[in-house]
Protein backbone atom coordinates (compact mmCIF):
# COMPACT_ATOMS: atom_id res chain seq x y z
CA UNK A 1 0.00 0.00 0.00
CA UNK A 2 3.15 2.51 1.04
CA UNK A 3 4.60 1.61 -2.33
CA UNK A 4 1.23 1.89 -4.13
CA UNK A 5 0.76 5.56 -2.87
CA UNK A 6 4.45 6.30 -3.56
CA UNK A 7 4.57 5.39 -6.87
CA UNK A 8 0.83 7.37 -7.72
CA UNK A 9 1.43 10.54 -5.75
CA UNK A 10 5.35 11.03 -5.50
CA UNK A 11 7.21 12.84 -8.04
CA UNK A 12 10.36 10.92 -8.23
CA UNK A 13 13.48 12.77 -8.34
CA UNK A 14 16.10 12.17 -11.46
CA UNK A 15 13.01 9.23 -12.69
CA UNK A 16 10.16 8.86 -14.46
CA UNK A 17 7.19 8.93 -11.96
CA UNK A 18 5.31 6.19 -11.18
CA UNK A 19 7.68 3.26 -10.85
CA UNK A 20 7.89 0.69 -7.75
CA UNK A 21 9.88 1.67 -4.47
CA UNK A 22 10.56 -0.46 -2.24
CA UNK A 23 9.30 0.81 1.38
CA UNK A 24 11.44 0.95 4.42
CA UNK A 25 9.95 0.59 7.86
CA UNK A 26 13.60 1.19 10.06
CA UNK A 27 17.07 1.62 10.02
CA UNK A 28 19.88 0.38 12.56
CA UNK A 29 23.35 0.72 11.68
CA UNK A 30 24.21 -0.48 8.38
CA UNK A 31 21.05 -2.15 7.73
CA UNK A 32 17.58 -0.72 6.39
CA UNK A 33 14.57 -3.27 7.04
CA UNK A 34 11.49 -3.70 4.91
CA UNK A 35 8.04 -4.52 5.87
CA UNK A 36 8.18 -7.76 5.78
CA UNK A 37 11.82 -7.55 7.64
CA UNK A 38 14.05 -8.28 4.51
CA UNK A 39 17.80 -6.43 5.49
CA UNK A 40 19.08 -4.24 2.93
CA UNK A 41 23.05 -3.78 3.97
CA UNK A 42 23.23 -0.06 2.87
CA UNK A 43 26.58 -0.04 0.98
CA UNK A 44 26.70 3.63 -0.33
CA UNK A 45 25.16 4.96 3.34
CA UNK A 46 22.05 5.85 0.93
CA UNK A 47 23.14 8.89 -1.03
CA UNK A 48 26.31 8.87 0.55
CA UNK A 49 25.82 10.83 3.60
CA UNK A 50 24.48 8.32 6.48
CA UNK A 51 27.98 8.64 7.75
CA UNK A 52 26.98 7.49 11.37
CA UNK A 53 24.57 4.99 9.95
CA UNK A 54 21.08 4.41 10.88
CA UNK A 55 18.93 5.38 14.08
CA UNK A 56 22.08 6.35 15.88
CA UNK A 57 21.05 6.46 19.96
CA UNK A 58 23.15 9.38 20.51
CA UNK A 59 21.49 11.71 17.21
CA UNK A 60 18.45 10.17 17.61
CA UNK A 61 18.10 11.02 21.52
CA UNK A 62 19.66 14.83 21.07
CA UNK A 63 16.74 15.58 18.56
CA UNK A 64 14.59 14.51 21.05
CA UNK A 65 15.94 16.40 23.94
CA UNK A 66 16.34 19.24 21.98
CA UNK A 67 12.26 18.66 20.56
CA UNK A 68 11.16 19.16 24.08
CA UNK A 69 12.71 22.19 24.45
CA UNK A 70 12.45 24.06 21.33
CA UNK A 71 11.72 22.56 17.86
CA UNK A 72 13.18 25.63 15.90
CA UNK A 73 14.12 29.36 16.43
CA UNK A 74 14.50 31.98 13.25
CA UNK A 75 17.92 33.12 11.97
CA UNK A 76 18.02 36.17 14.46
CA UNK A 77 17.88 34.53 17.55
CA UNK A 78 20.98 32.61 19.27
CA UNK A 79 20.70 28.76 20.39
CA UNK A 80 23.22 26.89 22.11
CA UNK A 81 22.61 23.90 19.22
CA UNK A 82 23.60 26.53 16.36
CA UNK A 83 26.28 28.31 18.46
CA UNK A 84 27.48 25.23 19.46
CA UNK A 85 28.10 23.53 15.98
CA UNK A 86 29.11 26.42 14.27
CA UNK A 87 32.18 26.47 16.55
CA UNK A 88 32.79 23.18 16.53
CA UNK A 89 33.07 22.89 12.56
CA UNK A 90 35.03 26.01 12.43
CA UNK A 91 37.40 24.15 15.02
CA UNK A 92 37.64 21.28 13.00
CA UNK A 93 37.99 22.89 9.73
CA UNK A 94 40.81 24.82 11.49
CA UNK A 95 40.30 28.42 13.35
CA UNK A 96 43.58 29.64 12.24
CA UNK A 97 41.73 29.96 8.88
CA UNK A 98 38.53 30.07 8.74
CA UNK A 99 35.98 31.77 10.88
CA UNK A 100 32.05 31.46 10.54
CA UNK A 101 29.04 28.95 9.43
CA UNK A 102 26.41 30.06 7.30
CA UNK A 103 23.67 27.22 7.69
CA UNK A 104 21.52 26.47 4.48
CA UNK A 105 18.94 23.64 4.56
CA UNK A 106 20.95 21.20 2.63
CA UNK A 107 23.90 20.88 0.05
CA UNK A 108 22.81 22.94 -3.29
CA UNK A 109 21.07 25.97 -1.38
CA UNK A 110 24.70 25.67 0.44
CA UNK A 111 26.50 26.30 -2.94
CA UNK A 112 24.28 28.67 -3.77
CA UNK A 113 24.90 30.97 -0.99
CA UNK A 114 28.70 30.36 -1.92
CA UNK A 115 28.44 31.44 -4.81
CA UNK A 116 26.23 34.56 -4.63
CA UNK A 117 29.21 35.04 -1.37
CA UNK A 118 31.99 34.76 -4.08
CA UNK A 119 30.26 37.50 -6.16
CA UNK A 120 29.35 40.05 -3.31
CA UNK A 121 33.01 39.39 -2.38
CA UNK A 122 34.68 39.88 -5.05
CA UNK A 123 31.97 42.44 -7.32
CA UNK A 124 33.09 39.63 -10.37
CA UNK A 125 30.63 37.65 -12.22
CA UNK A 126 31.63 33.98 -13.39
CA UNK A 127 32.18 30.97 -11.62
CA UNK A 128 34.06 27.96 -13.02
CA UNK A 129 33.64 24.74 -12.55
CA UNK A 130 34.42 21.07 -13.63
CA UNK A 131 32.41 18.66 -16.12
CA UNK A 132 32.73 15.52 -13.93
CA UNK A 133 30.93 17.25 -11.17
CA UNK A 134 27.25 17.26 -9.04
CA UNK A 135 26.85 20.29 -7.10
CA UNK A 136 22.76 20.64 -6.37
CA UNK A 137 19.34 20.45 -8.43
CA UNK A 138 18.87 24.42 -7.16
CA UNK A 139 18.97 26.52 -10.34
CA UNK A 140 22.81 27.71 -9.55
CA UNK A 141 23.67 24.63 -8.03
CA UNK A 142 22.78 22.85 -11.29
CA UNK A 143 24.18 25.28 -13.70
CA UNK A 144 27.27 24.97 -11.82
CA UNK A 145 26.97 21.12 -12.01
CA UNK A 146 28.77 19.49 -14.58
CA UNK A 147 26.92 16.03 -14.98
CA UNK A 148 23.47 15.61 -17.42
CA UNK A 149 21.52 16.81 -14.13
CA UNK A 150 22.74 19.77 -15.33
CA UNK A 151 20.64 20.29 -18.97
CA UNK A 152 17.19 20.71 -17.45
CA UNK A 153 18.45 24.07 -15.34
CA UNK A 154 20.25 25.17 -18.36
CA UNK A 155 16.57 25.83 -19.84
CA UNK A 156 16.54 29.40 -19.40
CA UNK A 157 19.50 29.12 -17.52
CA UNK A 158 21.24 30.98 -14.69
CA UNK A 159 24.11 33.30 -15.84
CA UNK A 160 27.98 33.07 -15.69
CA UNK A 161 28.84 29.51 -15.42
CA UNK A 162 32.11 28.26 -17.08
CA UNK A 163 33.09 24.62 -17.38
CA UNK A 164 36.40 23.29 -17.70
CA UNK A 165 37.86 19.50 -17.91
CA UNK A 166 38.84 18.10 -14.78
CA UNK A 167 41.61 15.00 -15.04
CA UNK A 168 40.08 11.42 -15.35
CA UNK A 169 43.81 9.78 -15.37
CA UNK A 170 42.37 6.39 -16.32
CA UNK A 171 39.74 7.55 -18.80
CA UNK A 172 42.30 9.62 -20.38
CA UNK A 173 44.46 6.66 -20.57
CA UNK A 174 46.72 7.21 -17.80
CA UNK A 175 47.92 5.57 -14.76
CA UNK A 176 47.32 7.47 -11.18
CA UNK A 177 50.75 7.13 -9.43
CA UNK A 178 52.78 7.10 -12.36
CA UNK A 179 51.63 9.71 -15.23
CA UNK A 180 50.33 12.37 -12.17
CA UNK A 181 52.99 15.01 -12.87
CA UNK A 182 52.17 15.17 -16.82
CA UNK A 183 48.36 15.20 -15.90
CA UNK A 184 48.70 17.70 -13.62
CA UNK A 185 50.76 20.28 -15.34
CA UNK A 186 48.18 19.69 -18.65
CA UNK A 187 45.22 20.43 -17.04
CA UNK A 188 46.64 23.10 -15.27
CA UNK A 189 48.08 25.05 -18.10
CA UNK A 190 44.71 24.06 -19.99
CA UNK A 191 42.65 25.65 -17.08
CA UNK A 192 45.26 29.02 -16.66
CA UNK A 193 44.41 29.72 -20.44
CA UNK A 194 40.49 29.03 -20.62
CA UNK A 195 40.38 31.76 -17.35
CA UNK A 196 43.00 34.08 -19.53
CA UNK A 197 40.53 33.72 -22.35
CA UNK A 198 37.45 34.52 -20.08
CA UNK A 199 39.20 37.45 -18.12
CA UNK A 200 40.40 36.47 -15.11
CA UNK A 201 39.40 39.83 -14.03
CA UNK A 202 35.55 38.69 -14.79
CA UNK A 203 36.11 35.42 -12.42
CA UNK A 204 34.62 35.17 -9.16
CA UNK A 205 35.21 31.87 -7.99
CA UNK A 206 36.39 28.09 -9.42
CA UNK A 207 33.89 25.95 -7.10
CA UNK A 208 35.12 22.07 -7.16
CA UNK A 209 34.32 19.29 -4.94
CA UNK A 210 37.22 18.68 -3.06
CA UNK A 211 37.27 15.07 -4.43
CA UNK A 212 34.25 14.26 -7.13
CA UNK A 213 31.73 11.89 -5.70
CA UNK A 214 28.57 10.93 -7.03
CA UNK A 215 30.80 11.14 -10.60
CA UNK A 216 32.96 7.98 -9.65
CA UNK A 217 35.54 8.95 -6.82
CA UNK A 218 37.74 10.49 -9.36
CA UNK A 219 40.55 11.09 -7.77
CA UNK A 220 42.72 14.15 -9.14
CA UNK A 221 46.66 14.04 -9.82
CA UNK A 222 49.42 14.36 -7.17
CA UNK A 223 50.08 18.41 -6.97
CA UNK A 224 46.53 18.97 -8.96
CA UNK A 225 44.52 20.67 -6.00
CA UNK A 226 47.65 22.94 -5.02
CA UNK A 227 48.21 24.04 -8.51
CA UNK A 228 44.56 24.94 -8.81
CA UNK A 229 44.47 26.64 -5.86
CA UNK A 230 48.07 28.83 -7.09
CA UNK A 231 45.63 29.73 -10.04
CA UNK A 232 43.15 31.38 -7.59
CA UNK A 233 45.73 33.49 -5.36
CA UNK A 234 47.22 34.18 -8.60
CA UNK A 235 44.09 36.34 -10.43
CA UNK A 236 42.58 36.79 -7.19
CA UNK A 237 39.82 34.43 -7.13
CA UNK A 238 37.60 32.64 -4.39
CA UNK A 239 37.93 29.08 -4.41
CA UNK A 240 34.92 27.14 -3.66
CA UNK A 241 35.59 23.43 -2.42
CA UNK A 242 32.33 21.45 -2.10
CA UNK A 243 32.68 19.26 0.35
CA UNK A 244 29.09 18.05 0.67
CA UNK A 245 29.43 14.41 -0.50
CA UNK A 246 33.33 14.00 0.40
CA UNK A 247 33.43 16.09 4.12
CA UNK A 248 33.07 14.51 7.61
CA UNK A 249 35.81 11.91 7.50
CA UNK A 250 34.38 10.51 4.76
CA UNK A 251 37.96 10.43 2.79
CA UNK A 252 39.28 9.62 6.18
CA UNK A 253 39.73 13.46 6.98
CA UNK A 254 37.46 15.54 8.72
CA UNK A 255 37.52 17.68 5.20
CA UNK A 256 38.67 16.13 1.87
CA UNK A 257 40.77 19.33 1.28
CA UNK A 258 42.95 18.13 4.32
CA UNK A 259 44.29 15.53 1.79
CA UNK A 260 46.36 18.10 0.03
CA UNK A 261 48.44 20.87 1.10
CA UNK A 262 45.95 23.53 0.31
CA UNK A 263 42.99 25.64 1.97
CA UNK A 264 39.79 26.82 0.49
CA UNK A 265 38.55 30.32 0.58
CA UNK A 266 34.99 28.56 1.54
CA UNK A 267 33.92 25.19 2.36
CA UNK A 268 30.24 23.94 1.23
CA UNK A 269 29.10 21.24 3.20
CA UNK A 270 25.67 18.97 4.14
CA UNK A 271 25.04 15.17 4.30
CA UNK A 272 27.72 13.87 7.22
CA UNK A 273 27.15 17.23 9.36
CA UNK A 274 23.60 15.64 10.56
CA UNK A 275 24.25 11.76 8.64
CA UNK A 276 20.52 12.90 7.17
CA UNK A 277 18.56 12.51 10.38
CA UNK A 278 17.62 16.15 10.30
CA UNK A 279 19.03 17.54 6.66
CA UNK A 280 21.05 20.69 7.11
CA UNK A 281 23.59 22.89 5.52
CA UNK A 282 26.21 25.32 4.85
CA UNK A 283 28.98 27.74 3.78
CA UNK A 284 32.24 27.61 6.18
CA UNK A 285 34.07 31.18 4.98
CA UNK A 286 37.98 32.27 5.45
CA UNK A 287 38.54 34.94 7.87
CA UNK A 288 39.36 37.11 4.93
CA UNK A 289 35.41 36.59 3.34
CA UNK A 290 34.13 36.97 7.06
CA UNK A 291 35.64 40.21 7.93
CA UNK A 292 34.36 41.81 4.32
CA UNK A 293 30.86 41.05 5.56
CA UNK A 294 31.74 42.88 8.98
CA UNK A 295 31.63 45.66 7.05
CA UNK A 296 29.39 44.88 4.19
CA UNK A 297 25.80 43.17 4.68
CA UNK A 298 25.44 39.02 3.63
CA UNK A 299 22.93 39.39 1.43
CA UNK A 300 21.87 35.63 1.55
CA UNK A 301 18.64 34.09 4.48
CA UNK A 302 17.14 31.01 4.59
CA UNK A 303 14.20 30.83 7.04
CA UNK A 304 15.47 27.15 8.39
CA UNK A 305 19.07 28.87 8.67
CA UNK A 306 20.65 26.82 11.56
CA UNK A 307 17.48 24.66 12.29
CA UNK A 308 17.71 24.25 15.87
CA UNK A 309 16.82 20.71 15.45
CA UNK A 310 19.28 20.19 12.81
CA UNK A 311 21.93 21.58 14.89
CA UNK A 312 21.54 19.54 17.84
CA UNK A 313 21.79 16.47 15.12
CA UNK A 314 25.02 17.82 14.29
CA UNK A 315 26.32 18.65 17.39
CA UNK A 316 25.61 14.82 18.46
CA UNK A 317 27.01 13.77 15.41
CA UNK A 318 30.34 15.57 15.53
CA UNK A 319 30.73 14.19 19.43
CA UNK A 320 30.25 11.24 18.43
CA UNK A 321 32.90 11.37 15.27
CA UNK A 322 35.39 12.71 17.68
CA UNK A 323 34.81 10.62 20.71
CA UNK A 324 34.39 7.08 18.77
CA UNK A 325 37.98 8.40 16.47
CA UNK A 326 35.67 7.84 13.66
CA UNK A 327 38.71 9.13 11.51
CA UNK A 328 41.03 5.64 13.30
CA UNK A 329 38.19 3.50 12.40
CA UNK A 330 38.26 4.85 8.83
CA UNK A 331 41.67 4.27 8.40
CA UNK A 332 41.93 0.56 9.43
CA UNK A 333 38.48 -0.46 7.88
CA UNK A 334 40.32 0.84 4.38
CA UNK A 335 42.71 -1.73 4.75
CA UNK A 336 39.98 -4.08 4.58
CA UNK A 337 37.86 -2.04 1.52
CA UNK A 338 40.75 -0.90 -0.45
CA UNK A 339 42.72 -4.82 -0.82
CA UNK A 340 39.09 -6.01 -1.69
CA UNK A 341 38.94 -3.64 -4.66
CA UNK A 342 42.66 -4.02 -5.93
CA UNK A 343 41.85 -7.44 -5.81
CA UNK A 344 38.50 -7.08 -8.01
CA UNK A 345 40.75 -5.48 -10.68
CA UNK A 346 42.74 -7.98 -10.32
CA UNK A 347 40.22 -11.18 -10.53
CA UNK A 348 37.80 -9.14 -12.70
CA UNK A 349 37.67 -8.48 -16.73
CA UNK A 350 34.83 -5.93 -15.81
CA UNK A 351 36.79 -4.14 -13.53
CA UNK A 352 39.61 -1.31 -14.83
CA UNK A 353 40.20 0.56 -12.08
CA UNK A 354 39.45 0.75 -8.20
CA UNK A 355 39.69 4.38 -7.08
CA UNK A 356 39.46 4.43 -2.63
CA UNK A 357 40.29 7.23 -0.22
CA UNK A 358 39.05 6.56 3.05
CA UNK A 359 35.48 4.75 2.73
CA UNK A 360 34.99 6.46 -0.28
CA UNK A 361 35.08 3.94 -3.38
CA UNK A 362 34.58 3.48 -7.20
CA UNK A 363 35.03 0.43 -9.57
CA UNK A 364 35.26 1.56 -12.90
CA UNK A 365 33.33 -0.94 -14.72
CA UNK A 366 34.96 -1.79 -18.15
CA UNK A 367 33.39 -4.28 -21.44
CA UNK A 368 36.85 -4.55 -22.61
CA UNK A 369 40.07 -3.93 -19.90
CA UNK A 370 42.59 -3.85 -22.68
CA UNK A 371 41.19 -0.68 -24.54
CA UNK A 372 39.48 0.55 -21.34
CA UNK A 373 35.71 0.54 -23.17
CA UNK A 374 33.38 1.99 -20.68
CA UNK A 375 30.66 -0.61 -20.14
CA UNK A 376 28.20 2.45 -20.65
CA UNK A 377 29.25 5.69 -22.59
CA UNK A 378 28.83 8.65 -20.90
CA UNK A 379 25.05 10.07 -21.57
CA UNK A 380 24.22 6.95 -23.22
CA UNK A 381 21.76 4.39 -21.10
CA UNK A 382 22.20 0.74 -21.20
CA UNK A 383 20.62 -1.79 -19.43
CA UNK A 384 24.36 -3.38 -17.98
CA UNK A 385 24.79 -1.29 -14.91
CA UNK A 386 21.14 -1.16 -13.89
CA UNK A 387 21.23 -4.82 -14.10
CA UNK A 388 24.32 -4.77 -11.53
CA UNK A 389 22.65 -2.57 -9.00
CA UNK A 390 19.49 -5.09 -9.19
CA UNK A 391 21.49 -8.35 -9.05
CA UNK A 392 23.27 -6.43 -5.59
CA UNK A 393 20.10 -5.49 -4.55
CA UNK A 394 18.51 -8.81 -5.04
CA UNK A 395 21.48 -10.06 -2.20
CA UNK A 396 20.93 -7.52 0.39
CA UNK A 397 23.90 -5.26 -1.12
CA UNK A 398 22.48 -1.84 -1.89
CA UNK A 399 24.47 0.66 -3.80
CA UNK A 400 24.41 3.27 -6.49
CA UNK A 401 26.32 4.24 -9.75
CA UNK A 402 26.11 5.18 -13.28
CA UNK A 403 27.26 5.09 -16.53
CA UNK A 404 30.64 3.08 -15.66
CA UNK A 405 31.33 2.78 -12.35
CA UNK A 406 29.81 1.33 -8.93
CA UNK A 407 29.92 3.09 -5.41
CA UNK A 408 31.40 1.49 -2.37
CA UNK A 409 30.86 4.07 0.25
CA UNK A 410 29.31 2.23 3.39
CA UNK A 411 28.61 3.95 6.69
CA UNK A 412 32.03 4.62 8.34
CA UNK A 413 31.17 2.46 11.52
CA UNK A 414 31.02 -0.90 9.38
CA UNK A 415 32.87 -3.45 10.90
CA UNK A 416 35.21 -5.86 9.62
CA UNK A 417 32.80 -8.35 10.21
CA UNK A 418 30.36 -6.59 8.46
CA UNK A 419 32.40 -5.78 5.25
CA UNK A 420 33.89 -9.76 5.41
CA UNK A 421 30.28 -10.90 5.14
CA UNK A 422 29.07 -8.34 2.63
CA UNK A 423 32.14 -7.69 0.55
CA UNK A 424 31.73 -11.37 -1.52
CA UNK A 425 28.21 -10.49 -2.75
CA UNK A 426 29.95 -7.55 -4.88
CA UNK A 427 32.45 -10.43 -6.39
CA UNK A 428 29.64 -12.70 -7.15
CA UNK A 429 28.00 -10.54 -9.23
CA UNK A 430 31.07 -9.00 -11.09
CA UNK A 431 31.76 -12.46 -11.63
CA UNK A 432 28.69 -12.75 -13.63
CA UNK A 433 29.20 -9.72 -15.16
CA UNK A 434 32.15 -11.04 -16.32
CA UNK A 435 30.57 -13.93 -17.94
CA UNK A 436 27.71 -12.04 -19.58
CA UNK A 437 28.90 -8.44 -20.88
CA UNK A 438 32.43 -8.70 -21.24
CA UNK A 439 34.21 -9.12 -24.14
N1 LIG B 1 27.37 18.77 -3.77
C1 LIG B 1 27.74 17.49 -3.87
C2 LIG B 1 29.20 17.17 -4.03
C3 LIG B 1 26.80 16.46 -3.81
O1 LIG B 1 27.19 15.19 -3.92
C4 LIG B 1 25.44 16.81 -3.64
C5 LIG B 1 24.42 15.75 -3.56
O2 LIG B 1 24.66 14.59 -3.76
C6 LIG B 1 25.09 18.15 -3.54
C7 LIG B 1 26.08 19.12 -3.61
C8 LIG B 1 23.67 18.56 -3.37
O3 LIG B 1 23.26 18.32 -2.06
P1 LIG B 1 21.70 18.26 -1.70
O4 LIG B 1 21.13 17.13 -2.48
O5 LIG B 1 21.71 18.06 -0.23
O6 LIG B 1 21.11 19.55 -2.09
Amino acid sequence: EISQMHAQYIAQSWSKSGGAARAIERGEGVYLYDYDGNKITDMSSLLVCANLGHSLPEIVNAIKAQADKLCFAAPCYATEAKSTLAKKIVDIAGADHFQRVLFTNAGADANENAIKIARNFTGRTKIFNRYRSYHGATLGASNASGDWRRYAAEIGGANGFVHFMNPQMYRDGYTKGVDDAEVTKKYLDALDLQLRYEGPGNVAAILMESIVGANGVILPPDGYMEGVRALCDKYGILLICDEVMAGFYRTGKMFAFMNFDMKPDIITFAKGVTCGYVQLGGCIVSKKVAEYFEENVLQCGLTYSGHTLACAAGVAAMKYYKEHDIEGHVAEMHEIVAPFMDEMVKKHKCIGEARCIGLFGALEVVKNKETREPMQEYGVPGPVMPWIFAELKKRGFATFGRENFIEICPPLIITKEELEEYLPILDEVLTMVDEKFCD
